[in-house]
């Protein structure tokens, strides 16, 4: 007999993987499957900002930036190791934008959304602030705002968990193949990428989570027309050596009334981005080219006094944004608001497909799109996401100061950076990793950049990684310093922790 679910989700991106905590929790037998790794499409190349999006006020997208706000406020909540405050600074350029038309903006978006946590905006001297120093002479004043920083690839994890840890399955480097409606039922066949296995199953519904692969699900693995296409936009980031040594992010008005942030990341370089490129190229191959590069210098390089040269460029990393597209839309103006398209004919098994979204909106998205499918499931619980933390995120008063203060008391022996690491990681869930035991003997092997042992065994046992990729750029961020000699070392040990 075939295994059956309720809802089988395609795709482990945030939206994938937060329907399927969304759906486990609310009592519905869930199976989701990502063709790779947990986080490696999309949601691993944004901006990493839960934001309300300032622009989008100038779109009038008041809707979206609510949302958003009320989500920034939510999360932070839900997340407090992974998600925290972030104070922005705009030099003033008013051959762009008048200073009070962005007083306005600011103005609306201390007060669209809920916001108690983080501080409101203010007009700043930039000569009175230390990172005034960066900016060239003529910009003397600014603005600052507050939004907040996650890492997304990890808030990816922590909503797998959270699916997991309330009865879903997921499965990594299983590809959904193809899928035949059945009167009630869908008849599903899945691929084990690795041993190249099919399994069939069945389920009540599917969601289509694939995000840029949307469209082809549609047509190469469930043959059927669409309605709705989605629109493929590219964005790029640049990482170069720390800018500045503050904590705060820059938000700098470009001449095409688009912005670059340039971001504080991994406490030794910062993070730049981004552009805005149609794109119809190799989703699995997605690169940064010349002339982004180039955009993303000259807009930065208008305000630094000491400008970046492409030879800075330490990495760089590219996304695809799968926008619902209508017609005649400008790229820019493509609204990043997310809609739930619902095919049932009538009342036949359902099909949800999900397009656009944001990180930041990923909670609501989720409860919306079980919301949409009440009618198959009348037992179905009452919404509960916006209230319960994240795996690991149960940090008393939500708090991560006193936390942190107290883990470096209870592991005094060890290392406050890598307290400090597993700390934004793992939240209290450090204590599943170190046990309480505060003896740094319990590390094990160093494979290089403080990747010990004992966290690539939990990784792997606990968070469904697979190989050194999915460690060292999506479980953690220490791809950028990991030494390449070391590399194999680690994909054998891998190896040798999976086949025990
Ligand atoms: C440059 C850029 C910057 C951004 N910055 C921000 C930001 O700062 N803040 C914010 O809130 N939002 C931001 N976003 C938006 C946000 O990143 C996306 O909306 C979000 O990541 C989309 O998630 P997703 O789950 O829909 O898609 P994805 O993360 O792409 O997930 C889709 C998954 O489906 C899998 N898949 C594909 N085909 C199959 C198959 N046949 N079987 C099984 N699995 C399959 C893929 O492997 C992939 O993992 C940004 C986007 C971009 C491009």
């Amino acid at each position: 007999m075939n295994e059956h679910y309720d809802i089988v989700i395609i795709g482990g991106g945030i939206n994938g993987t937060a329907i399927a905590a969304d759906a486990a929790g609310r009592g519905l037998k869930v199976l989701l499957c990502e063709a790779q790794d947990l986080a490696c499409g999309t949601s691993s190349a944004s901006s990493k900002l839960i934001h309300g999006g300032l622009r989008y006020l100038e779109q009038y997208q008041f809707h979206l930036v609510r949302e958003a706000l009320n989500e920034r406020e939510i999360l932070l909540k839900k997340a407090p190791h992974n998600i925290r405050p972030l104070q922005f600074i705009m030099p003033n350029d008013p051959s762009i934008r008048s200073p009070w038309l962005i007083r306005l903006g600011l103005f609306l978006y201390d007060h669209l959304g809920a916001r108690k946590k983080l501080a409101g905006s203010n007009m700043i001297n930039l000569e009175r602030v230390d990172e005034g120093s960066l900016f060239k002479n003529k910009f003397k004043t600014g603005f600052c705002y507050s939004d907040c920083w996650t890492d997304d690839a990890r808030l990816v994890v922590l909503n797998a968990l959270c699916a997991h840890e309330n009865g879903a399955t997921i499965k990594t480097r299983t590809a959904f193949k193809s899928a035949t409606r059945e009167k009630e039922i869908w008849r599903i066949i899945l691929t084990n990428i690795d041993k190249n296995d099919d399994i069939t199953i069945t389920s009540r519904a599917i969601v289509n989570a694939a995000g840029p692969w949307a469209d082809e699900i549609f047509s190469r693995t469930l043959a059927i027309e669409q309605q709705r296409h989605i629109s493929l936009v590219k964005g790029s980031h640049i990482i170069v050596p720390q800018i500045s040594t503050t904590q705060n992010a820059f938000i700098l008005q470009n001449e095409d009334k688009r912005v670059i942030f340039i971001l504080p990341y991994l406490n030794q370089y910062s993070l730049i981005g981004t552009t805005d490129v149609e794109y119809q190229g190799d989703l699995r191959n997605i690169r940064i080219e010349d002339f982004e590069i180039n955009y993303l210098l000259d807009g930065v390089n208008r305000y630094l006094k000491t400008p970046l040269r492409s030879s800075d460029i330490i990495h760089s990393y590219s996304g695809v944004r799968a926008l619902a597209a209508t017609n005649n839309d400008k790229l820019a103006e493509m609204t990043r608001n997310f809609t739930l398209e619902i095919n049932d004919y009538s009342g036949e098994s359902p099909l949800l497909s999900v397009f656009g979204g944001k990180i930041t909106t990923h909670r609501v998205l989720a409860e919306q799109a079980i919301n949409k499918l009440l009618k198959y499931f009348p037992e179905i619980k009452k919404t509960w996401t916006a209230n319960t933390p994240l795996p690991g995120g149960d940090i008393p008063n939500c708090d991560f100061n006193i936390f942190i203060e107290n883990l470096y008391q209870e592991y005094s022996q060890f290392d406050q950076h890598l307290i400090l690491r597993y700390a934004h990681q793992f939240g209290t869930r450090i204590h599943s990793l170190l046990k309480h035991t505060n003896n740094p003997i319990i590390l094990g092997e160093n494979y290089g950049c403080d990747l010990y042992h004992i966290e690539v065994d939990y990784l792997i046992k606990s968070e469904w990684a697979r190989t050194a990729d999915d460690i060292l750029w999506r479980r953690t961020k220490l791809g950028y310093s990991f030494p390449k000699d070391n590399f194999y070392r680690l994909e054998n040990a891998i190896k040798r922790i999976i086949t025990i």
